[in-house]
């Protein structure tokens, strides 16, 4: 299809073409399809997760009050309710929470998700494959040196904007894996600096992350011993994020939240590749069904996966393609192309998308950090003009009949990183808010 046709043909795409922010409602969520994943993957990472645990704890300390499940908290977040519906002089109906995937332990974004899950899982076929482990084993025994020594020889490499970076040379190294992150120009220098003081090695790209992370694939394909996580289209990564959906059945009932037809539940989460949120949401929908509504957040000058999901083009397209540069303050979601595997994925799970300003981020951290005292990173804000566009947006109330539903809805904005930002850092976003 020719830009220009695309243009004139579709609207919204010609608003995304502008930088304007937009929203897109799916008319494909929730037909039938066959899909590539069921709840038999997610239950296999789960039991994964827990053979791991006693393995994280003793190798992470902090994750002692969990026994060693890396798990974040769901708070309700009524004051940021409550500014929000002031900024927009619009009510919010229903209850606001924030998954506070922010503070998740050893690497502080909801990459310590899929990012460790992949990790793991390869240590754990290596250590198998060696006749050095059983899966009826304590798995604490890997922070043993015999294998450390054993994953020496071995080495893991992946290519990203930031965040994925940190959780897979965190505990790559851990294990004793030798690890190289092949770094996109967009990503923070803290990021760096706190990997290279960790042992890994860090490779820095002038470039975007679609040539941070070839210039990875191609590094590891000349080494059979090499592990390369491929952000763009690893089942693995996806899998572990999927594992989210199951932790946060009992979070509902202990916070008495119902997700049935008289009691929709909205999550809005921020969208680089697609990957995480796209794991997250397959788990969702695969653990509560249509009652789940799930939408993608995307900066205006990223909007990768919904350019993907309205063109039906998926990876085939990609946001310079309709002249955007890709450069954007929420360097978590700086991705120009979306993943190759979870883009048809969402053809059908996913509800809507939505995009937002770079301004925009930084107020919203600012307020939330002032009214709930919560501090996440300005990608992680992309998704908070989510609650009161989609429930003021008439196609999308009219298409699921929630019109009459909303004051039994439950909102959930998915915070996905923030925690490990070094406080001058933070300060500085916080001050641009303000
Ligand atoms: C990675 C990341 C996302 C999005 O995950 P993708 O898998 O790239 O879609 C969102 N927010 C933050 C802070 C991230 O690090």
């Amino acid at each position: 299809m020719l830009v220009e046709n695309m243009l004139e043909k579709k609207p919204v795409i010609k608003d995304m073409s502008q930088c304007k922010e937009i929203l897109w409602v799916n008319s494909q969520a929730g037909e039938e399809r066959e899909l590539p994943f069921s709840m038999a993957d997610i239950e296999d990472a789960e039991a994964r997760l827990a053979r791991f645990s006693s393995y994280i704890r003793a190798a992470f300390p902090e994750t002692e009050v969990t026994a060693g499940i890396i798990e974040s908290p769901l708070k309700e977040i009524p004051a940021m309710k409550a500014l929000m519906e002031k900024d927009a002089d619009s009510e919010i109906p229903g209850r606001l929470f924030l998954k506070c995937d922010s503070h998740l332990a050893v690497s502080g974004s909801i990459k310590a998700r899929g990012g460790i899950y992949e990790v793991l899982k390869f240590a754990e076929e290596v250590a198998i494959k060696e006749g050095m482990l059983s899966m009826e084993d304590d798995y604490s025994v890997l922070t043993e040196d015999r294998f450390m020594d054993l994953f020496s020889k071995y080495s893991v490499a992946v290519g990203s904007t930031g965040n994925l970076g940190l959780s897979i040379g965190i505990i790559s190294a851990k294990l004793g894996f030798k690890v190289t992150v092949h770094m996109s120009a967009d990503a923070r220098q803290w990021k760096k600096d706190l990997l290279r003081s960790k042992g890994v090695t860090v490779v820095e790209y002038e470039d975007d992350y679609q040539k941070a992370v070839a210039e990875g694939r191609k590094e590891a394909a000349k080494d059979p011993f090499c592990h390369f996580v491929d952000d763009e289209g690893s089942s693995d990564l996806f899998l572990g994020y999927s594992v989210a959906a199951k932790r946060i059945v009992k979070q509902f009932e202990e916070n008495n939240i119902l997700c049935d037809d008289q009691h929709p539940v909205f999550v809005y989460i921020p969208c680089g590749v697609g990957g995480a949120p796209g794991g997250v949401a397959f788990g969702l929908k695969q653990v509560f069904g249509k009652n789940i509504h799930i939408m993608f957040a995307e900066p205006t000058h990223a909007p990768c996966m919904t350019l993907g999901l309205i063109t039906g083009l998926h990876d085939e397209i990609c946001v310079a393609d309709i002249g955007l540069d890709g450069k954007t303050a929420a360097d978590g979601l700086a991705v120009g192309r979306p993943s190759r595997l979870v883009g048809s994925i969402m053809e059908t799970l996913l509800d809507g998308c939505y995009t937002m300003e770079d301004e925009n981020l930084y107020p919203y951290l600012t307020k939330l950090a002032d009214s709930e005292g919560i501090f996440i990173e300005p990608s992680s804000c992309a998704s908070f003009s989510g609650p009161v566009q989609f429930t003021h947006c008439r196609e999308y109330l009219d298409k699921h009949g929630l019109a009459d539903k909303l004051d039994n809805a439950t909102h959930i904005l998915w915070a996905t990183g923030g925690s490990m930002v070094p406080k001058e850092e933070m300060d500085s976003y916080y001050n641009m808010g303000k």
